[in-house]
């Protein structure tokens, strides 16, 4: 399991002048499921891009169980894109072997049951609807046994009850994996069901603006009555908070 301790001084484009994150400051214990919340626009994907590798940290301190998170690629991870982002030309199978170092049927299989495809490994992605498409990129996220796993609004635009059966299904992955989490979603109430703690983010320039842990017992209940006690008393509280604002007018 690995540690995270990130701290981001400030994080702009090559080709833009715009400060998209500054003065980022956050650690992850091992096994931690932490839930970033921000406006849209607000640099949570570029947050986790920069997490990943996939875009420059140049100078800032993105560290891993205290080593560099990009230096030494010891650990595996993990990445759920906004999109499934499956290769249209492979099969199921292929899509998951594509991320394994070996040919491992068995471990495929067994995935593909965990996520309910059990009889869909020689399908090809167009053969699938959305949903079914993202359990296939979970799945394929979890193939590496992932010790830190990043997910992108992975359940956005999926229909309510598709989106519950899916965040079920991350829930008990994560459970049997025990993958260190950052998950990037803009809403309340499926961070309140899925996180230990929840960091709230501004508006671009992107800073923190409060951390919280969500200290209710697991597992927890999609829309139960505790946990919409717990987010109505987070929202009298800061009522400005998923605009990016702690203020309280
Ligand atoms: P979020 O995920 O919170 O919606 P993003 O990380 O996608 O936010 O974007 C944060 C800001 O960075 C936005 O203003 C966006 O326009 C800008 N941005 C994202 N990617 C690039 C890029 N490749 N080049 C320049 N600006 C970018």
């Amino acid at each position: 399991m690995i540690a995270l301790d990130i701290a981001i001084k400030n994080k702009y484009y090559a080709n833009s002048t715009a400060v998209v994150l500054k003065d980022i400051q956050f650690s992850v214990k091992p096994g931690e499921f932490v839930a970033i919340i921000g406006p849209s626009g607000s640099g949570k994907t570029t947050l986790l891009n920069m997490l990943s590798g996939l875009e420059d940290a140049t100078a800032q301190k993105l560290l891993g169980n205290s080593k560099s998170l990009h230096d030494c690629k010891e650990y595996q991870l993990g990445y759920v894109f906004q999109q499934p982002r499956l290769m249209p030309w492979l099969t199921v199978n292929e899509n998951i072997q594509l991320v394994l170092p070996t040919a491992q049927e068995r471990k495929i299989k067994t995935l593909l049951a965990q996520v309910g495809l059990a009889d869909k490994g020689d399908y090809y992605p167009k053969q699938l609807s959305g949903g079914m498409q993202r359990r296939v990129a979970i799945a394929r996220a979890f193939a590496v046994n992932p010790e830190l796993i990043l997910l992108d609004e992975p359940f956005n635009s999926l229909d309510a009850p598709t989106a519950a059966k899916l965040r079920l299904l991350l829930v008990n992955l994560c459970k049997s994996c025990g993958s260190t989490v950052v998950f990037v979603t803009h809403d309340l109430s499926e961070a309140i069901y899925l996180a230990d703690r929840i960091i709230f983010m501004s508006n671009s320039p992107s800073s923190i603006i409060h951390q919280v842990n969500v200290n209710l017992p697991k597992p927890r209940k999609e829309s139960g009555s505790t946990e919409l006690a717990w987010q109505s008393q987070l929202m009298a509280q800061y009522p400005q908070i998923l605009s990016g604002s702690v203020s309280t007018d």
